[in-house]
């Protein structure tokens, strides 16, 4: 097998990738595609083989020695950043041939960008997850993949972390097709194998969008972001439940609309329950932040439940302005979502009395039993532009139209959707933390948008699509009132692992508003 080393050169008449199993020299500069084994190198140049612009593949042979002395002359050689490609054997039992696992760590080196390459790699529609790949200089035999496991390695392969050393800083990422598992040890390697190659073939585009992702950027955060006043009480609610009375806590509803806090809190023994026919008689459920109909209270004290209110105070506040203006004979006029929890909360505190209006034509289909009484109430986490637009046309049309006390878009809402658009001007995107259920997130993606940048809604740094990095040097990130400060962290870190990355803050106002809990989880 013969060691070869990648020198910038121009494309030869054999295009960028050069004749398969020979030395190669890198298309694209700054791209270094490595795969130890001739038929792993064949695998990725025919997944690369009808790209444009496509990175070379430098076969860089098999085993520890080999590579050694391979990486110590690549780790002087001018590429931009290394994608690491070739099969390996998998250390866990619920591992399967054709797996691909994209190390987070390899030996000692982090590879920082690999959740947001397994999560490519996922939408490409292949079986890829992220753990620890470790490097071994022998075949590793059963009793050894047990060890390996317990110590917290996925793979074990014979290059990896020498070539990766050898990117000395410089991006890297490792993407290794699983060829054998402790169920199917190498024995099985050859229809293991082939399985591994076909994902590694089909692997090589993602690695090239990953490679164009790669550039130094800066990050502007928004001030202030993540956690809100409500959001932080209602999960503070559910822990002291947990810790006063213990597994399983019911919760109706998700108590804010983020799946990683909801499934933290599971794994933590909240049980989510769409409606209380789900929950035991005598049990205790906790209510979500975004509040319910009197409605669900009365079934609640029905069935005996011993309910712990995490409503917000300020969507409280919203559910005690629709019953003081039915009361004084209103019709009010709900700005807000349909079928968000919030507003079907609000909507049963006077239903007779209360109508939905989402927009200006429905302002104008409106029939209030008296047009000199109306009133208008809005869902706490609207587009303050938007929900302007809606109560200027309810103004227009009723000109003796009530408002609120106060403005009922939250705090939290307008000062993350200030915060956003200052940062927006700045940015070439903008990435918002946050659940596509939270109303508040989808919110500031609008907003960005309003601003002419683009945004991206992300549960966190899985979803983010390596197309919209490409060429981009300035991310604008911020999150949702739901969704945790540590997602940010997250991002940042694995943007980092495209390369170097800034961080600045523009804090547009600072917050320091806090709720107090409910009686019954006081200490
Ligand atoms: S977004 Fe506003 S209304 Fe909703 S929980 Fe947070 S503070 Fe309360």
């Amino acid at each position: 097998m013969t060691e070869t080393i990648p020198r910038p050169r121009p494309k030869g008449p054999q295009g960028p990738q050069g004749p398969q199993g020979s030395q190669a020299a890198p298309a694209t500069p700054g791209t270094l595609i490595c795969a130890p084994l001739r038929i792993e190198a064949r695998a990725v140049r025919r997944g690369l083989r009808d790209l444009p612009d496509a990175p070379a593949v430098l076969r860089t042979g098999y085993g520890t020695t080999r590579t050694a002395r391979v990486a110590g002359r690549l780790s002087h050689d001018p590429f931009g950043q290394m994608m690491i490609m070739g099969v390996g054997g998998g250390l866990t039992t619920d591992l399967s041939p054709g797996d691909l696992v994209v190390g987070t760590e390899v030996g000692p080196v982090t590879c920082a960008s690999a959740p947001i390459l397994a999560g490519e790699l996922r939408r490409a529609g292949l079986p890829a997850r992220t753990g620890r790949i470790t490097t071994v200089d022998h075949l590793v035999r059963r009793p050894q993949r047990a060890k390996l496991a317990a110590e917290g390695w996925l793979v074990a392969d014979m290059e990896s972390a020498p070539l990766a050393a050898a990117a000395a800083g410089r991006p890297v990422a490792v993407i290794r097709a699983v060829s054998d598992t402790p169920h199917r040890p190498l024995a099985g390697i050859v229809p293991g194998g082939l399985a591994a190659l076909r994902s590694l073939r089909a692997a090589a585009p993602v690695a090239q969008r990953w490679a164009a992702a790669c550039g130094t950027r800066q990050v502007l955060l928004a001030g202030p972001r993540s956690f809100c006043a409500g959001v932080e009480r209602a999960i503070e609610i559910v822990e002291r439940v947990l810790e006063l009375k213990g597994p399983p806590v019911y919760v109706r509803k998700q108590i804010v609309h983020n799946t990683r806090v909801v499934g933290d809190l599971t794994r933590r023994g909240a049980v989510f329950v769409d409606e209380l026919d789900q929950v035991p008689d005598g049990a205790t459920v906790v209510f979500s932040a975004h509040g319910v109909s009197p409605m669900v209270r009365e079934d609640a004290a029905g069935r005996g439940l011993a309910v712990i209110d995490a409503t917000c105070p300020l969507v409280s506040k919203v559910h005690a302005e629709a019953r003081r203006f039915a009361a004084d004979g209103y019709t009010v006029a709900l700005i807000g979502h349909a079928g968000h929890e919030e507003v079907e909360g609000t909507l049963g505190e006077a239903p007779d009395a209360t109508i939905l209006v989402q927009t200006a034509e429905d302002v104008a289909a409106l029939r209030p039993r008296d047009g000199e009484r109306v009133a208008y109430l809005m869902q706490t986490t609207l587009s303050v532009d938007e929900a302007a637009e809606v109560a200027g046309a309810l103004a227009e049309r009723f000109p003796a139209v009530r408002a609120p006390g106060s403005d009922d878009i939250c705090y939290a809402t307008t000062n993350r959707q200030a915060a956003v658009r200052a940062v927006a001007a700045e940015s070439d995107l903008v990435l918002v933390a946050g659940s596509a259920n939270s109303s508040n997130s989808v919110r500031l993606v609008e907003t960005c948008e309003r601003a002419g940048t683009p945004a991206y809604l992300i549960d966190g740094a899985e979803d983010i699509q390596l197309d919209w990095l490409a060429g981009v040097s300035t991310v604008g990130l911020t999150a949702g009132a739901s969704a945790p400060p540590a997602v940010v962290e997250e991002i940042i870190a694995a943007l980092s692992g495209l390369g170097g990355v800034s961080v600045s803050e523009r804090v547009t106002t600072t917050e320091s508003i806090r709720f107090g809990l409910p009686k019954e989880v006081r200490r």
